[in-house]
């Protein structure tokens, strides 16, 4: 356990309805904030914050559940009206979704506070909200170490005045294949990462769902496969629990060297993993350390090779 690099995490906290091809579900604990502070509080216990804004009728008891996983929700809002939410239905396959219904709700005012207590937090995750608000997080905090960001479509085409600078107020950018295309108008992946990069952030994530995920820094390009899984019940909140693994391991470990963040990818991967193997959160809250420290060895064991890949003579 180390709590002395807490990890703070602003962004949305959601009732989801989702339609999957196993049935309608209903009012689920959802968004982007509670999926990674969920991954992130299983790879560095104790020392996760999250700052979000919730309505009158969401009920304490999902708070207690991010809390008894040792997620610190004081800088929770509890604001008048309706709690953010957000309907989605699923293809057969699961391999898209379409958005039948957001409404913002007590998210429409939202403009994140971060509590006097929390603004030395050195390693910092903005969900994906507003670009403006994100650059209003990071005039908050004091010096972090790192600091992580997602964004999506909606942003890229509608704010890119205010999600320029926040690229080049972050240190690492953390978004899907498609978002990394629109945003540089480049559909090869390896120019598109170079062009992101010159924008501001050092380091990009760029994830691809069960195609993997691929890491782009100075040290290079690397690349880290999405575990295997025979059953996949619902992709929600994947994508939030790769950043919440990804940046829980990087607090956990108090650096950011090419090592470390390689490292890192692979806590990603499976807190992804473990997040889409059932409804909403339910896998996230029901998964342990134990569980955790045996998919990463089975992890390891998916790519182990020996290290040497030199051509034999
Ligand atoms: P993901 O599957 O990783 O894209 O994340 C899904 C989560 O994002 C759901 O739990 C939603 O509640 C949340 N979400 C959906 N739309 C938005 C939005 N416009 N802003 C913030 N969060 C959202």
């Amino acid at each position: 356990m180390n709590s002395s690099n807490p990890l703070l995490i602003v962004g949305s906290i959601a009732f989801d309805d989702l339609d999957m091809p196993t049935g309608e579900y209903r009012d689920v604990l959802g968004g982007a904030a509670t999926y990674a502070s969920l991954a992130a509080s299983l790879v560095a216990r104790g020392s996760t914050r999250v700052v979000g804004v919730v309505g009158a009728d969401f009920p304490e008891a999902h708070l207690g559940e991010l809390r008894a996983r040792g997620v610190d929700t004081t800088g929770v809002e509890r604001a008048a009206g309706r709690t953010f939410r957000w309907h989605g239905r699923y293809s057969a396959d699961l391999a898209s979704r379409t958005t039948l219904d957001t409404q913002l709700n007590v998210f429409a005012d939202f403009s994140p506070k971060i509590p006097a207590a929390h603004r030395a937090s050195p390693f910092v995750l903005l969900g994906n909200i507003h670009p403006k608000l994100q650059v209003a997080v990071v005039e908050q905090v004091q010096r972090p170490t790192l600091v992580a960001a997602d964004t999506m479509n909606f942003w890229i085409s509608g704010e890119p005045a205010a999600l320029a600078e926040v690229l080049k107020r972050i240190d690492l950018l953390v978004i899907n294949d498609e978002e990394a295309r629109e945003l540089s108008g480049i559909h090869n992946l390896v120019r598109a990462a170079a062009d992101i990069r010159k924008r501001g952030p050092k380091l990009l994530v760029i994830k691809r769902g069960e195609f993997g995920a691929l890491l782009f820094d100075d040290a290079g390009a690397f690349f880290v496969p999405a575990y295997p899984l025979e059953d996949v019940l619902d992709p929600t909140g994947a994508g939030d629990s790769f950043a919440g693994g990804l940046m829980g391991y990087l607090a956990s470990r108090g650096e950011v060297s090419p090592l470390v963040i390689r490292k890192a990818m692979f806590f990603a991967a499976a807190l992804g993993s473990f997040c889409v193997e059932g409804i909403g959160p339910s896998r996230l809250l029901a998964v342990t350390r134990p569980d955790l420290a045996a998919r990463m060895a089975s992890f390891a064991r998916l790519v182990e090779h020996g290290g040497d890949l030199t051509l034999p003579s």
